[in-house]
């Protein structure tokens, strides 16, 4: 992996209204790395995708993509680089998943916007790369959670982009399909060496999977680091106001977290209680 940062953010605050959403943040993507960015609900994860791609501009600070200043850059151009898989996409006509996929040539088409037969091999490619080829002919809404944001992600790919952004691909999809998703991710991160952040709400996956994490409070860093230096018991309770239990996975050796309700945590603590003093009378 080489150091070279992809993006570089100095300084950013952003705010919807009156109060600042992201109120200074600084920090880098490097070129190949996963980066997550994790931390509560409205702390402002999805804020920074939206200005990384540029749907949003910031009030104050910059975003280089490459060197560049990332508002010299035209709409298409971002496109060229910077894929995005949202939350949640609407279609308001039934297309299809090869009809879907297809979009993600749209910046790159010239002329009259007909794609050659360049665009359909790229569309095929994507499709066979993320295992979506065998139903091109379904209509995306037919499609279960899980194929659905396969569909998705193949868009993205086809857009040929250097860079992919995705917010909490693995919302409402059951634990096999999370799974398969972010090992489709870390195969794009490694066969493709697609740079990649993600806003993800599963703290276990984000650990395992991700080389840096960001973790936000509030519209600031809290902590920025490789997962052993984020995911610990005193960043999470401090930010997520939770009791946490951290431990090293024994498969992986990633570090692991157990929410602990504040009822269960006084029941563990009054059994340890009474087990000592068992032992002790
Ligand atoms: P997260 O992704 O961490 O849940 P968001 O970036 O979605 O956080 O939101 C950060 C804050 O900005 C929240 O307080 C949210 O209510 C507010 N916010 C998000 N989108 C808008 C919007 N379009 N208009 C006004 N406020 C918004």
């Amino acid at each position: 992996m080489t150091l070279t940062p992809f993006f570089r953010v100095k300084d950013l605050r952003f705010r919807y209204d009156q109060s600042w959403v992201l109120d200074g943040l600084s920090f880098e993507v490097r070129e190949g790395e996963i980066l997550g960015i994790i931390g509560p609900n409205g702390s402002g994860k999805t804020t920074i995708l939206r200005i990384l791609s540029r749907v949003l501009m910031p009030q104050e600070g910059e975003v280089h993509l490459h060197g560049k200043n990332l508002l010299a850059l035209s709409q298409k151009e971002i496109a060229q680089i910077i894929g995005v898989v949202p939350q949640d996409t609407y279609f308001p006509f039934p297309f299809t998943v090869g009809e879907v996929v297809l979009m993600g040539r749209s910046p790159w088409l010239s002329g009259f916007g007909f794609e050659s037969e360049r665009d359909l091999q790229i569309a095929s490619q994507a499709m066979t790369l993320t295992n979506t080829l065998s139903f091109s002919n379904r209509l995306i809404f037919e499609l279960s959670g899980g194929e659905r944001q396969r569909a998705i992600i193949a868009r993205a790919l086809a857009q040929r982009s250097q860079v992919m952004l995705l917010d909490e691909p693995t919302a409402h999809l059951d634990i096999g399909y999370q799974i398969e998703i972010y090992d489709l991710i870390k195969k794009l991160n490694v066969e493709k060496r697609l740079t990649l952040i993600i806003v993800a709400h599963d703290l276990n996956l984000a650990s395992e999977y991700c080389d840096r994490l960001i973790l936000l409070d509030a519209g600031r860093i809290y902590k920025m680091g490789s997962p052993k230096e984020v995911i610990t018991e005193e960043n999470l309770s401090r930010v997520y106001q939770s009791k946490v239990l951290v431990e090293e996975n024994p498969v992986t050796g990633a570090p692991r977290v157990t929410l602990l309700s504040k009822l269960m945590s006084k029941k563990y603590r009054e059994k340890r209680l009474t087990a000592r003093s068992n032992r002790i009378s």
